[in-house]
């Protein structure tokens, strides 16, 4: 697996509006290291504890995405530098956010999960649960978090036209909300939605930002699938 020829391909390959989230998750540091070399500096990692090792040891100026479903007493470790935290899936989990960034002086950019497949174990809110959140008190009080876009995984299933579907219902979702919730100049404009099997036609949907990990650096091996 050569990670320099795979970031180069892919790299390529994506309008240049498309933000590359490098998800190194379960990679050791050299790995990470010589995506950084090349010139990548936005990497995605999906557990706390994961994150805040590499964090202490990579050099300052990357930036870290937490991508994976972030439970609330884990948020104060990565709050004092997380760059986005793409996976929002409740607004209890928001307002954790925004009282852990409060006490460190930040205001951490945050993505909204949308529910968009067919699949019982993912995370994510559907849209009522949104629009709940976004026209709420507690809310719009919450001064220490910003609402950038949108997030979503589909299906994972060889049916593309099935992926297709639910990328589509997802950047609808993000127009939706736009239009109704945010100004102009409000900064929400991320659709982060594609990873390694289906990024091309997230990039066709309306992504903005794709999530990639082993296209670039291989396949992972867990002992259990996480
Ligand atoms: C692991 C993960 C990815 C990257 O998956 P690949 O198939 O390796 O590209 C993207 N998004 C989320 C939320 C993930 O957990």
């Amino acid at each position: 697996m050569d990670i320099c020829v795979n970031l180069e391909h892919i790299i390529k390959e994506l309008p240049r509006w498309v933000k590359l989230v490098a998800v190194s998750k379960t990679k050791p540091i050299e790995d990470i290291e010589e995506a950084y070399r090349q010139g990548q500096r936005v990497f995605g990692e999906n557990k706390v504890q994961e994150l805040v090792e590499k964090e202490a040891i990579l050099p300052k100026d990357v930036e870290w995405h937490f991508i994976g479903h972030l439970q609330t007493n884990k948020v104060k470790f990565i709050v004092p530098f997380v760059s986005m935290i793409h996976a929002i899936d409740s607004p209890e989990l928001l307002a954790k956010v925004n009282r852990e960034a409060e006490k460190v002086e930040r205001t951490v950019p945050c993505l909204l999960q949308f529910y968009i497949a067919q699949e019982e174990s993912k995370y994510g809110m559907d849209l009522n649960e949104i629009e709940g959140l976004l026209s709420s008190n507690g809310y719009k009080a919450m001064n220490n978090i910003k609402i950038v876009g949108v997030m979503g995984v589909a299906t994972n299933t060889d049916d593309r036209e099935q992926v297709r579907g639910e990328f589509r219902r997802l950047r609808e979702t993000f127009d939706y909300l736009k239009r109704t919730y945010f100004s102009d100049d409000s900064g929400f404009k991320e659709v982060s939605m594609g990873m390694s099997h289906d990024y091309r036609i997230a990039v066709e949907e309306g992504s903005t930002m794709v999530r990639i990990g082993s296209s670039i650096f291989g396949e992972r091996d867990y002992g259990t699938k996480s």
